[in-house]
């Protein structure tokens, strides 16, 4: 899951104000966050003084880097030269924790506690590092074999909407990603959210 949301953020396929905006869904794309500057992805996830927040409290080594002239594969390609892997992974979980955060505050006016953030970011790292370490059950070994399967572009002149969902049975929460491309494998729109509760 971290990988599919760097990827999309790495292709501007997060629903960010900005994206919405241009595909005319917002009328506004400025920050719903600190109103300064367009809520591009690199802003929600590293230039907005509310992802500063959690990044002046985050990595050793990266909680000094400037916030502005970088665009994500720069600062990613940057993050690959300096973190070791463990680090790296780390970083990974974070940038996604701040979206998250992000929706947190849209959706439901909150903000998280960075450091609270930075320590959940930790659970969830270990957490998987758990799970991966686990033997593969059959159930398992199934979904292996369905995430195996290839993606099949639909007849011209349709739309594929492919879709996933996760569940974090400790903590009761949800994540859903939906992503719609045309034959080329274009991707026409990405969205993801996350409930509570669940
Ligand atoms: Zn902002």
């Amino acid at each position: 899951m971290v990988k599919f949301f760097l990827w999309k953020a790495a292709n501007e396929l997060l629903p960010t104000k900005r994206n919405l905006f241009y595909r005319k869904i917002v009328e506004n794309p400025l920050c719903p966050i600190c109103f300064r500057d367009e809520e591009s992805v690199i802003h929600a996830l590293w230039k907005c003084p509310a992802a500063n927040d959690v990044w002046a409290n985050g990595l050793s080594g990266i909680h000094k880097w400037k916030r502005e002239g970088v665009d994500l594969l720069t600062l990613r390609g940057k993050m690959m030269k300096v973190l070791e892997k463990a680090k790296l992974e780390e970083a990974a979980v974070i940038l996604r924790k701040v979206w998250q955060r992000r929706n947190t505050f849209v959706f439901y006016n909150r903000l998280t506690c960075p450091r609270r953030l930075l320590s959940t970011a930790i659970e969830t790292l270990e957490d998987f590092k758990k799970e991966n370490g686990r033997v593969i059950t059959e159930d398992q070994q199934a979904i292996v074999l369905v995430n195996k399967s290839k993606w099949v572009r639909p007849a011209a002149d349709f739309v594929k909407v492919n879709w996933d969902a996760s569940l974090d049975l400790k903590n009761r929460r949800m994540g859903m990603e939906i992503i719609s491309r045309n034959e080329e494998g274009e991707a026409l729109l990405g969205v993801c959210d996350s409930r509570m509760n669940v």
